[in-house]
């Protein structure tokens, strides 16, 4: 396994609610590394064209609204196998399916606030990372 990089957010439900830091402990114990970390207030264009590939849904005004209702922590998880285990870390989009133990279990209260972001592929996380922190 190779040693990966990707796009976490910890979203303006998880931020509201003062669980940063144990989400952030999740990361660590599970051996993935803060690279790189940003409080930030998204505005309605940053969350727009971060989450682009998602225009024509219809839950696509929704999300925007929710992702810049409040700050968000957005920060680069580096370490072996980094963008699967990040997934597995998170849990299911939906909270009530998510499997135990994971953030979105934990944390989350519904399918659209659901406390975390991560990319879900190479090539999502090169562009998420980028469209935050440059290359
Ligand atoms: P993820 O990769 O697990 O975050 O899920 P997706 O990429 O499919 O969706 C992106 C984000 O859109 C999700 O994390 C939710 O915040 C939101 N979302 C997804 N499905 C729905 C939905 O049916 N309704 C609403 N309001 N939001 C949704
Ligand atoms: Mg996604």
């Amino acid at each position: 396994m190779a040693v990966e990089r990707t796009l976490s957010i910890i979203k303006p439900d998880a931020v509201a609610k003062n669980v940063i830091g144990e989400i952030v402990s999740r990361f660590e114990k599970a051996d993935l590394k803060i690279v790189a970390m940003q409080m930030k207030q998204l505005s309605k264009q940053d969350a727009e064209g971060f989450y682009a590939e998602h225009k024509e849904r219809p839950f696509f005004a929704d999300l925007v609204a929710f992702m810049t209702s409040g700050p968000v922590v957005v920060q680069v998880l580096e370490g072996e196998n980094a963008i699967a285990l990040n997934r597995e870390l998170m849990g299911t989009t939906n909270p009530k399916e998510a499997a135990e133990g994971t953030i979105r279990r934990d944390f989350a209260e519904s399918i659209d606030a659901n406390a975390v972001h991560g990319s879900d592929s190479a090539s999502s996380a090169e562009r998420e990372i980028a469209y935050f922190f440059g290359a």
